[in-house]
């Protein structure tokens, strides 16, 4: 935890990430130790999307801290659905294999949601599946979206107080509003889910003592959109070119302008996106303790 000049909190994604990692890596030695085999994720990429690439290859560096088997399956731009379902199938049918991961966005030829509803449950590591989506919904145990998930431990290893806490959350995908909004109901918050449509969006968010803002727009909320000492978490990921020249990430928030204000700020980078890698991590190794029979059950 470090503290800025005016005593916001930056919540860094980076030490609690690395905490988890940790723990997962001596889990698994001494499951291997004990003559077990090794956790094992199939991630697949189709096409050449630069972001993707990145994000895979950040997944799989990940996987070798923790000890876990990856393998990669990258496909090109023109596959087409049904290479990819038997591709699934095969995996969803491979004892050997804990977690599919099916990077997003695919090629626009391709529907994401038959492949994603093709992952076998107890191996969709990004909880999107909707036997998954169902259990969080219902408040159950089982795979949850690893962005929601993460932000959840982050505010936990930060302390948040989130009962009885006004939530806001602006952006209702399956992969953060929606699971995030539900996670944070859980904790009994008072949870308010905001949108495209929504209208007063800036003084709707200045009621919110914790602020997701999960929306794809660059840096769209600036210090008028925030009550002083709310917990802004900043889910966003743009990527842009500074005066000179120089390729620079940034989020949904305008951070210098909201950390006046704000009382806890996750930045960009280093912030929610070092917690998403960490929870694929923790969701590939309960997916192998299920498998194994070792972890609590929840099919
Ligand atoms: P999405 O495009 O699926 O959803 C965006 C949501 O924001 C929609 O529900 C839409 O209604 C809402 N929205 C859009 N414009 C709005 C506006 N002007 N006002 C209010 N609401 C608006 O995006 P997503 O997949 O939920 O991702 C959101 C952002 O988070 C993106 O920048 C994405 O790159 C990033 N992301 C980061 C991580 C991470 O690990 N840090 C993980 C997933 C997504």
């Amino acid at each position: 935890m470090s503290a800025t000049s005016s005593k916001t909190i930056i919540l860094e994604g980076a030490p609690t990430a690395k905490s988890i990692i940790e723990d997962l890596s001596i889990k698994i030695k001494e499951y291997t130790a004990a003559g077990k085999r090794k956790p094992a994720l199939a991630v697949f990429l189709v096409g050449n999307d630069h972001a993707s690439e990145v994000y895979i290859k950040n997944k799989i560096r990940a996987c070798g801290d923790v000890g876990i088997k990856s393998q990669l399956q990258h496909y090109a731009n023109n596959t087409d659905q049904f290479q990819i379902m038997k591709a699934l199938a095969k995996l969803n049918g491979d004892d050997t294999i804990d977690g599919i991961l099916v990077q997003l966005p695919l090629p626009s030829h391709l529907s994401t949601e038959e492949i994603l509803n093709a992952i076998a449950p107890d191996k969709d590591v990004d909880g999107l599946h909707p036997y998954n989506l169902g259990l969080l919904f219902a408040g159950r145990k089982g795979l949850q979206p690893c962005t929601p998930k993460g932000i959840m431990a982050l505010l936990a290893d930060y302390k948040i107080p989130i009962a009885g806490k006004h939530a806001v959350v602006i952006g209702r995908s399956n992969l953060v509003g929606k699971p995030i909004a539900a996670l944070l109901l859980q904790q009994n918050a008072t949870v308010t889910i905001c949108h495209s449509k929504t209208n007063n969006l800036p003084a709707i968010c200045k009621e919110a003592d914790i602020l997701v803002v999960a929306v794809g727009q660059k840096q769209l909320v600036d210090k008028n959109w925030i009550k002083p000492g709310a917990c802004i978490i900043d889910v966003g990921i743009h990527r842009q070119t500074d005066d000179q020249g120089k390729a620079k990430i940034v989020g949904d928030v305008l951070f210098d302008d909201v950390k006046s204000i704000a009382g806890y700020i996750t930045p960009v980078p280093g912030g929610v996106g070092k917690m998403t890698v960490a929870m694929l991590m923790a969701n590939t190794v309960f997916a192998y303790e299920q498998h194994l029979g070792v972890g609590a059950s929840f099919m």
